[in-house]
């Protein structure tokens, strides 16, 4: 008893400054510049990679963490600078994250290393489901692998849409369906790996917001890849669909095990933009005088304050019970990975509103940085499942009734 703590400890708190004051020097100063301009920043990548932050084993390490904790630290310190930029450095780790999730300890060896590169030679990996008519719906996608079994390869066909880093990345995770029937159950991932032929990007979006960050539909023509790229294995894959065919329930559904890991360092990530609004709104009611006196004298703005503190703060508590609970093995039992990334995104949608709120007409304008990151908020209510996704996962967890 009394080992309970909330403290964080020396490494978690070294780690948390180094990346903090990468933000705040690196990242948070570029970020106008590369929300204009739309394109990957790949100066501030390179300097990430130099600096061994976007690195393979910074990102290995941090996951070695047994609270959990340290990459929801590192996402948030990231997201205060800026989240668009800060997805252009990290969205590789969706790629890690599916060939962790579904792959073999060989496979995890080969081809994680790979989507990180060295700062002589940056790669960048991206992670595909989504699909133009397949969405929240996973279990409709139409993007096929076939088996080849004279090549020992497999032949993907179909179009993949708003892939991180679709096209741009070195390697793509993708995941496919190997039988139509079985919906959901009968998906698999593919590694399809640098140089592969048949894969081509489609078209690159205009997006509201994180805009640094490429996002683009990926095209699959006739693209082969040898049988090892199956994360997995044959064998396992066969085993699964068999389970599946007989009505039994399969262990992990490809796209979902890898969405259930990451949901609460999403989270963190929306908890990073709503503190960065929350602490910039604060100093600015600060400074700014109206009716000879600032404008945080007038509750109206005090209370507003208060309460942008207070949810952010109960976002963050959520992302740490749910990425304790994840990397301890705790069982979710109501839906606390959905819990947390739906509480956060939300929270930052709101906090960055109040913000603007907050600075009047300058929170409406460029110059400043709170618009910007209102826009960027607003990701996180649909990627990584939508809002009404995460409300049907937790009610569900908590009724166990099959909510439409
Ligand atoms: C910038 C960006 C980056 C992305 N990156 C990736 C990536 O790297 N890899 C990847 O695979 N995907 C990625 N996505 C895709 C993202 O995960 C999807 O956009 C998201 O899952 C929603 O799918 P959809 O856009 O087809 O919307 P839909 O599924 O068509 O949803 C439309 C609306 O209907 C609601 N809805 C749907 N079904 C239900 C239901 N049963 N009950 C209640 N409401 C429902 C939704 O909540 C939403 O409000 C990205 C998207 C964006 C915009």
């Amino acid at each position: 008893m009394g080992d309970f703590s909330l403290e964080l400890n020396e490494d978690q708190l070294q780690i948390q400054k180094w990346v903090h004051d990468f933000a705040e020097n690196v990242v948070r100063p570029a970020g106008h510049e590369w929300d204009e301009r739309e394109e990957t920043p790949w100066p501030i990548i390179e300097e990430a990679a130099r600096i061994g932050l976007y690195s393979f084993d910074f990102v290995a390490n941090c996951f070695l963490d047994p609270t959990g904790l340290q990459m929801a630290l590192v996402n948030e310190e990231m997201r205060w600078g800026d989240a668009g930029i800060a997805l252009a450095i990290f969205g590789s780790t969706l790629a890690v994250a599916g060939i962790y999730g579904n792959g073999t300890p060989e496979q995890h060896a080969e081809w994680i290393p790979q989507c990180f590169g060295t700062p002589d030679k940056i790669k960048l990996a991206a992670f595909g489901v989504s699909e133009p008519d397949a969405g929240s719906d996973v279990s409709s996608l139409t993007s096929r692998a076939v088996y080849d079994e004279a090549k020992d390869e497999w032949v993907l066909n179909g179009t993949k849409t708003w892939i991180t880093n679709g096209g741009i990345a070195n390697t793509h995770v993708l995941v496919v369906s190997v039988d139509p029937s079985l919906g959901s159950r009968g998906h698999a991932s593919f590694v399809v790996p640098e140089g592969t032929k048949g894969i081509s990007q489609g078209q690159k979006f205009k997006k509201m917001g994180i805009r640094a960050s490429h996002t683009a539909e990926v095209v699959l023509d006739d693209c082969r890849v040898p049988g090892r790229c199956l994360l997995g294995g044959k064998d396992r894959l066969e085993e699964r669909l068999a389970r599946a065919r007989e009505g039994k329930r399969t262990s992990s559904q490809a796209a979902m095990s890898t969405f259930e890991a990451s949901r609460p360092l999403v989270g963190a990530q929306a908890v990073g933009i709503a503190r960065a609004a929350h602490e910039y709104a604060l100093e600015y009611a600060k400074q700014r005088r109206q009716f000879g006196r600032t404008i945080i004298e007038n509750q109206a703005i005090a209370f507003k304050l208060a309460d942008m503190q207070m949810r952010t703060d109960a976002a963050r508590l959520l992302v740490w019970r749910a990425a304790w609970m994840a990397a301890t093995a705790k069982k979710f039992e109501s839906g606390e990975g959905s819990q947390s990334k739906l509480y956060a995104g939300e929270t930052a949608v709101w906090v960055t509103e109040q913000a603007i709120q907050i600075l009047g007409g300058y929170g409406y304008v460029r110059e400043y940085p709170v618009e910007r990151w209102h826009r960027d908020a607003k990701i996180y209510t649909i990627f990584e499942g939508t809002s009404e996704i995460q409300r049907l996962v937790i009610s569900r967890a908590i009724s166990g009734v099959h909510i439409q």
